[in-house]
This record gives structure tokens, C-alpha cells and sequence, in this order.
């Protein structure tokens, strides 16, 4: 059975590229006779808020998308997170760091280091200052961030890690080689200090929770499936199939933000545009 999730942020408005995201993560379940599920993804309590979540639940409501179940927040959902920081941390595979966005930049930037800094999924690849030669022993510190050793965490991994991919720009099998791992994903931050988990460690334990058949969402998630699937072995999950799609951009070819209000579907809806002509304006 197909099991397809929409996983917004509420961090602001929907807008017409969630409208996409969501129509197309719906019908790929319902013409299958499959499950689509709403999770919406809380963990920064700093930027999430409560009315905004209502806005997407009355959005989704006027747009006729209903969901199977009940709603997963992922604000509900930090025992989850910790357990697989736990596992991950008995390991031997995570290391406490303490460094800065400056203190990395002034790393990267350091004449020793010469090339210029490899961009992975969230931003410049981690130099290791903080890594140590051996794995750090003791209770799991929660006052640091905790990074992900990377090229431990491959010689964990096992045979063949990879990912299929069904969305029309990628489509095809994506094999992850440990060597381009370090060098181009790096040791990633699994918990922040200020929120106890990340984007990365909670979207595949949600994933996995939910029991999501296929991923679908923005293709400026693909760079990000490679660490997703390298935790979904390393903690024995399954691997989903991924669909990433288009973004909806505007008329000057930028991809829309929260910030482009005025885009939010609430406009639309207070225009009296109807949800059937919503799915046309998606070019679905
Ligand atoms: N919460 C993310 C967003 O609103 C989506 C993450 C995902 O689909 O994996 O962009």
C-alpha cells in the first residue's frame, strides 16, 4: 500500500508551491488507493507557531485535500529523536561540537585549508575541528550540537546504499559512495544545541514512524536524501521511494518563500478563487 506524506513547516503561509506539493503527494496515494498523511514539522519552536498551523489546516481543507489518521507534530515527538541519538551515540558515531557558523567559516577560510569550501546540504562542509580520533565515551552531552562522524558512519553502512528516484529530473537508482559522502555531505549536524534534534534525524525517524511508501517533496531536497538514506541504514529503517518535484517559481524565475505573501493560499482563497482552479494554477 502506497503511504504518501505532506510535511509542512509552520512557519508562515502556505503558498501555491505547498499547494502543489500537497495535491501531488494526495493524488499519487488516491490514485493507488493508498494513505496520505500531514505532518507538520515544529521543531523550531523559535519560528513555529500555533496560528499557522491552523492555516494549514483550514488550507488544506478548502483545497478538499483530507488526510488518513491523525495528525503527526513533530513538536510531540522528542522521545523519538532522542532514542535514535541514543543509539547513534552508543555507536561511537557522534561527536559534540562547539563551533560557531564564524568559527567554521574562519576554518574554511584558513590559507591551510586551500580550495574552496564544498557546499553540502546545509551549507559549507564541516572541516572536523571538533572531531577526535576516538569515539567520545560517557553520557550523550545536550548542551552542544552533536555532529554525525561521517566516515565511521560509512564503514557501518553495509553493502549497496542507495536510493530510487521517480521524479521527473532525477529519475533512476543513486548509489551513495562513502568517499563522496565525506567529501561533499560531511560530518552533518544531527542535534542542534537549541532544539535537541535537526531536520535530518527527524524527518527519517518520521518517515519511518508513519510508514512512508514515497517521499515526495521539492527537488531542493534531493542533495539532502543521501544523509537521509546513510541514517536510515545506520538506525535499520527502510528507504522510501523519492519523487522530488519542480518548484513553483515566480515570474522572475525565484522560487517562492514563506516571505512571498503575496502568493499565500489565503489570498487566493479570500479572492474567491475556487481549489479546482488552484490545481490548474499548479499545472497539475
Ligand atoms: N518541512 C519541509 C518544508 O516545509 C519539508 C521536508 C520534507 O518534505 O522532507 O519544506
Amino acid at each position: 500500500m502506497i503511504r504518501t506524506r505532506f510535511a509542512p513547516s509552520p512557519t508562515g503561509p502556505l503558498h501555491l508551491g505547498h499547494a502543489y506539493a500537497a495535491f501531488l503527494a494526495h493524488d499519487m496515494s488516491r490514485a493507488a488507493g493508498g494513505q496520505f498523511l500531514l505532518r507538520i514539522e515544529d521543531i523550531d519552536q523559535s519560528r513555529a507557531r500555533p496560528e499557522w498551523e491552523a492555516l494549514i489546516l483550514e488550507d488544506l481543507a478548502w483545497l478538499g485535500l483530507a488526510w488518513d489518521g491523525p495528525v503527526m507534530r513533530q513538536s510531540d515527538r522528542m522521545p523519538a529523536y532522542r532514542a535514535a541519538l541514543d543509539r547513534l551515540w552508543a555507536m561511537g558515531l557522534l561527536y559534540p561540537c562547539s563551533c560557531s557558523r564564524r568559527d567554521i567559516a574562519e576554518a574554511l577560510a584558513a590559507p591551510q585549508e586551500g580550495a574552496e569550501p564544498v557546499i553540502g546540504p546545509d551549507g559549507p562542509v564541516y572541516p572536523g575541528t571538533c572531531r577526535s580520533t576516538a569515539p567520545p565515551s560517557g553520557p550523550r552531552p545536550t548542551d552542544r550540537h552533536l555532529r554525525l562522524d561521517m566516515a565511521r558512519a560509512m564503514a557501518r553502512l553495509g553493502p549497496d546504499p542507495g536510493f530510487t528516484e521517480t521524479g521527473p529530473t532525477h529519475a533512476g537508482r543513486f548509489p551513495i559512495d562513502p568517499t563522496a559522502a565525506r567529501h561533499e555531505i560531511g560530518d552533518i549536524v544531527l542535534a542542534r544545541r537549541d532544539m535537541g534534534t535537526s531536520y535530518h534525524l527527524s524527518v527519517v525517524v518520521d518517515d519511518a514512524a508513519q510508514q512512508i511508501t514515497h517521499v515526495t517533496r521539492g527537488e531542493d531536497l534531493f542533495e539532502a536524501t543521501r544523509m537521509h538514506v546513510i541514517l536510515q541504514r545506520l538506525l535499520d529503517l527502510p528507504t522510501p521511494l523519492y519523487h522530488h518535484h519542480r518548484l513553483i517559481r515566480d515570474e522572475d524565475g525565484k522560487r517562492l518563500a514563506k516571505r512571498d505573501d503575496a502568493r499565500a493560499l489565503r489570498l487566493y482563497r479570500s479572492e474567491g478563487v475556487t481549489p479546482q482552479e488552484m490545481c490548474r494554477r499548479t499545472g497539475l
